[in-house]
């Protein structure tokens, strides 16, 4: 029980991401962040880009890891028999989908259980989607995202 997946999309990762795998490897031995594809979304970087800045921002933490899985979270879980996953809450808004979400993995797998760790409060409004709006517009995104991460951004919307 002491190993757990944080899925996400992770597009790109933040602080508030991070601050979440912290909090989590205070109470698991391992913690691999789970790149996952959502349908709803569509994304900026691609699975290597991702892949690949997560690698760089976890590098301080041998207990992270990071992985991509096309398709159900529990799928990937029951494969490496991981029956946690941890997902990060910030405001209230976050509460409903997230519920949804635990639910139904937990239907899917009924040993499958989701821990909720609350985000710093600096983190509190800090989203994916904004530090793209941010970067998008050429503005500073230092305090939101590693330095990886902004370099990427930079690139991508040609202010490298
Ligand atoms: P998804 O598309 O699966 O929601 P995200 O990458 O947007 O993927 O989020 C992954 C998880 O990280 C979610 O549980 C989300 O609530 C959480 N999260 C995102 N940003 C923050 C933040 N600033 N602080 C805490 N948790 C966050």
């Amino acid at each position: 029980m002491d190993v757990a997946i944080y899925p996400g999309s992770f597009d790109p990762i933040t602080f508030g991401h991070l601050n979440i795998l912290e909090r989590a490897l205070d109470v698991f031995s391992e913690v691999t962040l789970l790149v996952a594809i959502n349908p709803n979304k569509q994304s900026l970087f691609s699975r290597e880009e991702s892949m690949e800045m997560i690698s760089e921002a976890i590098g301080d933490w041998p207990q992270a890891r990071v992985d991509f899985h096309d398709g159900l979270t529990v799928d990937y879980a029951r494969q490496h028999n991981i029956r946690t996953a941890v997902r990060g809450l910030r405001a209230v808004t976050d509460f409903e989908h997230e519920f949804a979400m635990a639910l139904t993995n937990r239907s899917l797998w009924p040993d499958f259980d989701t821990v909720f760790l609350m985000t710093k409060a600096e983190y509190m409004y800090l989203s994916s989607s904004v530090v793209r709006q941010v970067a998008e517009m050429g503005g500073e995104i230092s305090q939101f995202v590693p330095p990886c991460v902004s370099r990427h951004l930079r690139k991508k919307f040609g202010y490298a």
